[in-house]
């Protein structure tokens, strides 16, 4: 049987694409191609923010209790088909249906907090700023989002930025991860029959060339970015010269310092969750361990020992602790930099290569020990399962290490004494912070704050930010000087 085709939507309604440039996505725990996705065509793009521009206007003047009912039904039906989106997720990603399950309720929150729209939207007003003079503050949509989405979150991340972007009274055009289309395509549905009119939310498929039609369309007012680093770079730049509102959320190097008075088992219980957890493709993973003076050694045996015993396997069977990597080329990319870590004289203390089953696209969990900042293993973000461990003498060496690195998204700390944590707190450079937290991500109503490299743009994904992000506000100074006639007639009453 052939795997079905992928439709984008559009004005509205599904659509089979016609292009020519169809691709296959595999489910990465058995490779078997479960769709066929056509990359949309120039037109089909254009089309699609036409549609969204055509639509932002009857939606941006519907008032604003209603829009946030369109949320409360979306959250229902949401709640509703959870377990299939969450074994949609499974399927195209390859994360375990527990994976699957929390990466779903963290989508939902965020139209949890868009269901409070009419307080979240409110202005505000300062009578009498000079005689006889008021002023106010009032939010009004910023016209046409294009939200671009990458292949670790298919269901969370476009979640971030759909309801907030749409209770605003903004239309959208989502361009899903090419890996990972098909939970779009489900949203797409869902949003539909919650209420949103045709046209208000459409989605086209593709890689850089859609997105580079996205970020210079005059059509397209604000970008939504999530992916790697350069390609973060490279949306942020050529949107802001297009003159587009951009938020680019970008790659991570994320850092778990651990004190010699930590307590140890629960630490390496949530280091372990963050290094291996979504097969190490979190931008929340952990990927550099940093043992603090005597806490090295029995972090790095803690953590061998509990490698060990992961069981790898597709993320619908209840046994697995950890699913594969998206792709074959990516397994391969991370082989290859495991191999060059070898050589750069880190010390491999697991190693997951040629681990799990043979079919799909497995990598154990593989730990690395003596890594050193001037190696590739700890300034580049891997994106796969492979930890690095760093040693440093106290807190300042650790705070070095980690603040060295070009990004910023998510540093622990694991210790109880509160004098290190708040250290940690006021002197690490990353946008995140956990104590005793492996995965500090932040729920829907605060903003997902990464820092440098991790993130470029003012207004964060989510909470008040994300409001921000799609509003525009202005500022309206009034005076309502009395005419002859009414000062008359008030005097007259008087
Ligand atoms: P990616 O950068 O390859 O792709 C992200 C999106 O950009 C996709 O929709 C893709 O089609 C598009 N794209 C890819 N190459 C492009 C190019 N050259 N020009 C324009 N568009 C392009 O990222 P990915 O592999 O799908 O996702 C993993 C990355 O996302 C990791 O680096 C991870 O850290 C990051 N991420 C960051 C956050 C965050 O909050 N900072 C959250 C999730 C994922």
């Amino acid at each position: 049987m052939t795997a079905p085709l992928v439709p984008s939507l559009i004005a509205g309604e599904a659509r089979e694409s016609k292009s020519q440039d169809v691709h296959l996505i595999p489910n990465p725990a058995t490779g078997e191609t479960i769709a066929q996705l056509p990359w949309s065509t120039p037109e089909e793009v254009d089309a699609a923010i036409e549609a969204a521009q055509r639509a932002a206007i009857d939606w941006g003047e519907t008032p604003v209790p209603d829009r946030a009912d369109v949320m409360f039904r979306l959250k229902a039906l949401l709640e509703e088909h959870f377990e299939e989106l969450a074994s949609l997720v499974v399927r195209e990603n390859g994360k375990t249906l527990a994976e699957a399950r929390g990466e779903v309720r963290r989508g939902v929150e965020v139209v949890d907090f868009a269901c409070g729209a009419p307080t979240l939207l409110m202005g505000t007003r300062l009578d009498q700023v000079a005689t006889g003079i008021d002023e106010e503050l009032v939010r009004f949509p910023v016209g046409v989002v294009a939200g671009i989405t990458p292949f670790n979150f298919p269901a969370m991340v476009p979640l971030w930025m759909i309801p907030l972007a749409l209770v605003c009274g903004n239309s959208f055009v989502l361009k899903p991860s090419e890996r990972t289309p098909l939970c779009a395509v489900r949203l797409g549905e869902l949003i539909a029959e919650a209420g949103v009119p045709g046209g208000v939310f459409n989605i086209v498929h593709g890689g850089r060339d859609v997105v580079e039609r996205l970020l210079t369309h005059p059509g397209i007012d604000a970008i939504s970015f999530v992916g790697s680093a350069g390609v973060a770079r490279a949306v942020y730049t050529g949107g802001a010269a297009a003159g587009k509102r951009v938020q680019a959320l970008g790659g991570a190097k994320n850092h778990l310092v651990v004190m010699d008075d930590a307590d140890l088992d629960p630490s390496l219980d949530a280091l372990m969750s963050s290094a291996f957890g979504n097969a190490g493709q979190r931008c929340l993973a952990g990927s550099v361990a940093v043992g603090v003076g005597p806490a090295a050694d029995p972090m790095l045996e803690g953590l061998v020992a509990r490698a060990e015993k992961l069981h790898l396997g597709p993320g619908d069977d209840p046994t697995t602790d950890m699913g594969p990597v998206i792709r074959e080329e990516r397994r391969k990319e991370l082989i290859d930099a495991i191999d060059a870590g070898t050589r750069a004289g880190a010390q491999l203390v697991t190693d997951g290569r040629g681990a799990g089953p043979a079919e799909g696209y497995f990598l154990g969990p593989t730990i690395f020990d003596n890594v050193t900042p001037e190696m590739d293993l700890w300034r580049t973000e891997l994106f796969g399962p492979v930890l690095s461990v760093v040693r440093a003498a106290d807190l300042d060496e650790a705070l070095a290490v980690l603040n060295a690195s070009s990004f910023g998204n998510q540093a622990s700390i694991f210790t109880t004494s509160g004098a290190s944590a708040r250290e940690f707190r006021r002197r690490a450079e990353a946008g995140m912070l956990g104590v005793n937290i492996g995965v500090a991500a932040p729920m829907a109503f605060f903003p997902f704050t990464g820092w440098k490299q991790s993130f470029l743009g003012d207004l964060h994904a989510t909470g008040a930010d994300g409001v921000r992000f799609y509003t525009r506000h202005k500022v309206v100074t009034s005076r309502w000087p009395r005419t002859a006639a009414a000062s008359a007639d008030r005097d007259t009453r008087a």
